[in-house]
C-alpha cells in the first residue's frame, strides 16, 4: 500500500482516476538476483531490488541500501518517500531507490567492491541513460559511489561521490545539516526556544546522526544522549560532541564520560527534541506512549510507524516529517548532479546555505498549510508534495 493516503488528500486537492492509477503503485520495479564470484571458492548471490516510483518531476533519484533484511516492499516505500521529498523541496528529481539484500558488515572490502561493480553491470543501460541516479544509503558510502563512477566514467551518473572524484564538498554532512536547519526552525515555532537552549537526543550516530550532532553543537544546543545499534550513552550535562566525532569513523563511543543507556530508554528521555536518525520503524504503537520529548524530528526515513505517529499526534507532540527533516542529502545531491553536468564547483558553505534556504522555504510552506487546513505537519508536507507532483503530471499531459 502506498504511503500517500490519496483518499484523505482528495479532500484538499483534486485526485482524479488517472492520478490514482499513477500514484498508487510504482512506475517500474526490477527484482534481480545479483551474483558475483569473489574468489575461486566463494560466490555471492543477493536479491536486489530497484524501484522507480514516479518520475514526473525528473529522473529517479535515491540511495542504494545494503542490509541483510532489505525487501522489495521496503525499497518501494523508500522510493515513494523520495517522490514526496524531492517534490516538497522542489528539487527536479523523481523518486527511486535500490536495495541489495546483504549484510555489509560481513563483506570484505574486496567483496563489497565486486558486489557494487556487479550492481553497475546489471543496471548499466539505466545508469548510462541517467534514468536512475544512485547515492549512498544505509550500508553504502562514498566509496561505493566512487566505484559506480569508476565503472562508468560519467560524473552525473551517481551522487555522494568523494570530493576527490567529483563529489561535492559538504555532501557527507548535508543530511545532518538539513536536520539541524529544520530543528532550529521547529524549536522556534513549536517550543518558542532557540536551539541553543534545547536538550537533544539522537538515536543512530551514523552519517545523519553524527553530523546533526556536530551542527547542533556548533549552534550551542546540548546533546544529552546518542546511540548506535549496540546501545547508547547519556550525560545530562551534555556529551562532548567533538570527542564523539573523533571516534565516529570507528563507530565506537570510547573514553567519554557518560552513563550507558539502552535504545529503548533513550527514546523515552525527557528532553526538548528527539531525533531518531537510525532506521525505520523504531517508534511503534507500543513505544510511542513512552516518548517524553516535546518535539520529534525524523532524521531517518520512516522512524515512526503510522500507529506511533497517531499516538504522538493525540498527545500533542509535534513531528517534523522525514520528507522535510532529512531532505538535506538530496538537496546536496542535486547540486552535485548539476555541477557534474555543467562543470561548475561549489564550496561547502554555499551547499549549506542552499540547504538552509530550501528547508526554510519548505518549512514555512508546511506551517502555513498545516494552519490553513488544521493538518499535522506530516499531512501538510504530504499535501504540498502531492500537489507539486500532480501539477507536473498535468503539465506533462499524463493526467
Ligand atoms: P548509517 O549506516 O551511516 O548510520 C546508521 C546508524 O544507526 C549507525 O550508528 C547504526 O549503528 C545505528 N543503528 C542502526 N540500527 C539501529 C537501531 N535499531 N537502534 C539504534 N541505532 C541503530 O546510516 P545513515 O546514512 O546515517 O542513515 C540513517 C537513516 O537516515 C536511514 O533511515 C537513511 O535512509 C536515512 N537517510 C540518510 C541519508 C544520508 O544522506 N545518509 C539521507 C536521508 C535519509
Amino acid at each position: 500500500m502506498a504511503i500517500m493516503d490519496l483518499e484523505r488528500m482528495s479532500k484538499y486537492v483534486e485526485v482524479n482516476r488517472q492520478v490514482r492509477m499513477l500514484l498508487e503503485r510504482p512506475e517500474k520495479e526490477m527484482s534481480i538476483r545479483l551474483s558475483t564470484r569473489v574468489s575461486s571458492e566463494e560466490m555471492i548471490v543477493a536479491d536486489t531490488y530497484v524501484v522507480y516510483y514516479n518520475t514526473a518531476r525528473g529522473v529517479a533519484k535515491g540511495g542504494v541500501r545494503m542490509a541483510p533484511d532489505v525487501s522489495l516492499e521496503e525499497v518501494r516505500n523508500l522510493a515513494e518517500l523520495m517522490v514526496w521529498k524531492t517534490a516538497l523541496t522542489k528539487i527536479p528529481f523523481g523518486g527511486g531507490k535500490a536495495g541489495i539484500c546483504l549484510d555489509p558488515l560481513k563483506l570484505s572490502d574486496f567483496a563489497k567492491r565486486e558486489v557494487t561493480r556487479e550492481f553497475v553491470h546489471i543496471l548499466k543501460e539505466e545508469l548510462i541513460a541517467g534514468n536512475y541516479v544512485p547515492a549512498p544509503d544505509m550500508g553504502t558510502s562514498a566509496r561505493e559511489m566512487a566505484i559506480i563512477y569508476g565503472e562508468l566514467h560519467i560524473p552525473e551518473c551517481v551522487t555522494g561521490k568523494p570530493p576527490s572524484v567529483g563529489g561535492l564538498p559538504g555532501r557527507r554532512e548535508a543530511t545532518g545539516r538539513g536536520v539541524v536547519a529544520a530543528a532550529k526552525l521547529a524549536a522556534k515555532e513549536c517550543l518558542g526556544k532557540d536551539l541553543s537552549q534545547c536538550t537533544v537526543v539522537i538515536q543512530g550516530f551514523g552519517n545523519v546522526g553524527s553530523y546533526a550532532a556536530q551542527f547542533l553543537h556548533e549552534l550551542g544546543g546540548t546533546l544529552v544522549a546518542a546511540s548506535n545499534s549496540r546501545g547508547g550513552i547519556l550525560n545530562r550535562q551534555g556529551l562532548p560532541v567533538p570527542e564523539l566525532m573523533a571516534h565516529y569513523p570507528r563507530r565506537r563511543f570510547e573514553g567519554v564520560e557518560a552513563e550507558t543507556v539502552s535504545n529503548q530508554e533513550l527514546l523515552a528521555l525527557d528532553v526538548d527534541i528527539l531525533i531518531p536518525a537510525a532506521t525505520g520503524g523504531v517508534i511503534t504503537g507500543d513505544t510511542a506512549e513512552a516518548v517524553r520529548a516535546k518535539l520529534v524530528l525524523e532524521g531517518a526515513n520512516g522512524p515512526l510507524t503510522p500507529e506511533a505517529d497517531e499516538i504522538l499526534g493525540k498527545r500533542g507532540i509535534p513531528v517534523i516529517p522525514d520528507i522535510l527533516a532529512n531532505s538535506g542529502g538530496v538537496i546536496a545531491s542535486y547540486i552535485e548532479w548539476r555541477n557534474a553536468k555543467s562543470g561548475s564547483i561549489t564550496m561547502a558553505e554555499e551547499v549549506y546555505e542552499f540547504i538552509d534556504t530550501l528547508i526554510e522555504r519548505a518549512f514555512q510552506a508546511m506551517m502555513q498549510t498545516a494552519h490553513e487546513h488544521e493538518l499535522s505537519y506530516r499531512d501538510a508536507a504530504m499535501l504540498l508534495a502531492l500537489d507539486e507532483v500532480i501539477g507536473a503530471m498535468r503539465d506533462r499531459g499524463w493526467v
